[in-house]
C-alpha cells in the first residue's frame, strides 16, 4: 500500500509528495486548479 498526500486546500490525492506540495502552494496562491498539476492527481 503506498502513502497518498493530499492537497489541504483542494483534497485532491498525490502519490508524490512535490506535487503535493506544488498543488497546494498553487491553490493557496490562486485559488484555482492548475491541470498540469491536478492530472497527476489519483483517486482512491
Ligand atoms: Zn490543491
Amino acid at each position: 500500500m503506498s502513502k497518498l498526500y493530499s492537497c489541504s486546500e483542494c483534497r485532491m490525492n498525490y502519490r508524490d509528495p512535490k506535487i503535493a506540495r506544488k498543488c497546494r502552494e498553487w491553490c493557496k496562491k490562486y485559488r484555482s486548479c492548475n491541470l498540469e498539476i491536478i492530472k497527476h492527481a489519483v483517486n482512491e
